[in-house]
């Protein structure tokens, strides 16, 4: 009887482990025979085997064959592989691409298709969750959320934690910069130049921190930017304030991610131990010459600390590639472009009027001049990045889409451009994934409900005709996505006319 007993617990005990419970389902989804390419860990052991969706969550995944019933969708996955859907965690939702608030309000009907393709070029890309780390606006978190499909959208509140006047501030003129910035940060040094209006109370680390966790923000992002160009000379954070902004973030839960590309400020930050970075290191400073196969020690002993301390280094490599794109004529005939940007503004990116931003960036630099600055610095950004790679830094993929304001930034089709472009670095594809799903679900604290394919977890799935652990292409061979167990084809995301 005893034995009985226990024959009888081991098979309770093993039926449950194995998952073959029926599931009954009312809006599911069946990918059967599919190759599964997950991660928990940082380490990928594809499988062939099932997973099961119902409403907008994962219920099942496993190598056994389902036992379910109910309604359901069936989708054979017979020599395709699953990926969980790809976090893009730097991305600037608001504006048109290449587009001043003037061409803008001169050209409505652009903007407005611009507009709602968007989200939907994001998701053709295979992106199902994007972090906007620039100032939104609720108006604009309603109207986004408002489309039928859109990736889904976190960001940093209703600005970034900007030191008064220093960057990004001082791109608006002065009378509008402190409104646009709301969530500035008084610096002392600064006082005479903020408007007397604004209460130095309002504006420490606590304050400010306290306010972007109220508008639902997931991170504060700030900057330390000294300037570059011909615009040098920008007030910088101090040490004590980035400390403060790191201190207050963690004590709301929030992570602190910072805008740095240069030695200089990747040194500071490494030193204070913020989060996250949100750019590689392409702005050596006095290395900047250097030969681009060599690394200074300089910056290597930085990445070194970087790495032990792992805090997030997000390469955004097509910040430079999407500058250096204005110059480049072939850009805009890419067949890729097409299926993301709307025709008529395709065709208004090749007119004069568009070139407006590559005057003010290049002035008289002929195209080989740009080229040459640009491929240098790629090159040294690229270093950076493979260094950190092959000693196991901490990789975020990020795209910064887009960066300025350049065509060369498409919605989507930056990213993957990106993703190429980590390759191109040296990066191993199976990092390359895990930057996008696993590392940025982590590192956002978004990992209860993204970055694998687990039960419990958000239906955000990308179906791919390739291996993305064998083929960069994988992400280009996209076939079906999958958003909050909604299942696309990926042609229903094109531009249609
Ligand atoms: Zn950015």
């Amino acid at each position: 009887m005893k034995k009985l007993l226990t024959i009888l617990l081991v098979t309770i005990l093993c039926s449950c482990k194995d998952n073959t419970k029926q599931l009954n389902l009312t809006e599911g989804v069946y990918l059967s025979n599919v190759t599964i390419i997950s991660t928990e860990d940082g380490t990928y052991r594809p499988y062939i085997g099932h997973l099961v969706v119902e409403k907008d969550g994962i219920v099942y995944v496993g190598k056994n064959k389902p036992s379910i019933s109910g309604t359901f969708e069936q989708i054979d996955g017979t020599g395709k592989f699953i990926i969980p859907g790809l976090i893009d965690s730097h991305v600037h939702i608001p504006g048109v691409q290449g587009m001043l608030p003037h061409h803008i309000e001169k050209y409505p009907e652009l903007a407005t298709a611009f507009k709602s393709q968007m989200p939907k070029s994001y998701l053709y890309y295979g992106f199902t969750t994007l972090i906007d780390l620039g100032g939104i606006s609720e108006e604009l978190i309603t109207s986004f959320n408002k489309q039928e499909v859109k990736p889904d959208l976190y960001h940093v509140g209703y600005s970034g934690a900007a030191v008064a006047n220093g960057y990004p501030m001082n791109f608006t003129p002065e009378e509008f910069r402190f409104d646009a910035v709301p969530n500035f940060i008084y610096m002392e040094s600064q006082a005479e130049n903020i408007p007397d209006k604004y209460d130095p109370a309002d504006h420490t680390p606590r304050a400010v921190v306290k306010r972007i966790k109220n508008s639902g923000a997931i991170a504060v992002k700030s900057y330390y930017e000294s300037g570059f160009g011909r615009m040098m000379g920008l007030p910088v954070p101090t040490k004590g304030i980035m400390k403060d902004l790191l201190t207050e973030a963690h004590s709301n839960g929030l992570v602190l991610t910072v805008h740095a590309n240069s030695l200089e400020a990747h040194s500071f930050l490494v030193d204070i131990g913020v989060d996250i970075i949100a750019h590689g290191i392409w702005n050596w400073g006095k290395y900047k010459d250097v030969p681009t196969d060599s690394l200074p020690l300089e910056i290597k002993r930085t990445l070194d600390l970087q790495i032990q301390k792992q805090i997030g280094y997000t390469p955004t490599l097509t910040v430079i590639e999407g500058e250096k794109a204005l110059v480049d004529t072939e850009f805009l005939d890419q067949p890729g472009l097409e299926k993301v940007v709307p025709k008529d503004l395709l065709e208004w990116y090749k007119t004069e009027e568009a070139q407006w931003f590559a005057k003010e960036i290049f002035n008289e630099l002929t195209v080989e001049e740009v080229h040459t600055i640009y491929d240098n610095v790629q090159a040294h950004a690229m270093l950076a990045l493979k260094y950190l790679s092959d000693h196991n830094g901490l990789i975020l993929f990020g795209s910064d889409t887009p960066s300025a304001p350049t065509y060369g930034n498409q919605p989507g089709h930056n990213g993957n451009w990106e993703l190429k472009l980590m390759k191109e670095a040296g990066v191993p594809l199976h990092k390359i994934l895990a930057s996008a799903t696993f590392n940025n679900a982590k590192a956002f604290h978004l990992d209860s409900s993204l970055g694998s394919l687990a039960i419990g977890k958000k239906a955000n799935i990308i179906m791919m005709a390739k291996n993305p652990l064998l083929d960069i292409e994988a992400y280009d061979a996209i076939e079906k996505v999958v958003i909050g167990g909604k299942v696309i084809k990926r042609q229903d995301l094109e531009v249609t006319e």
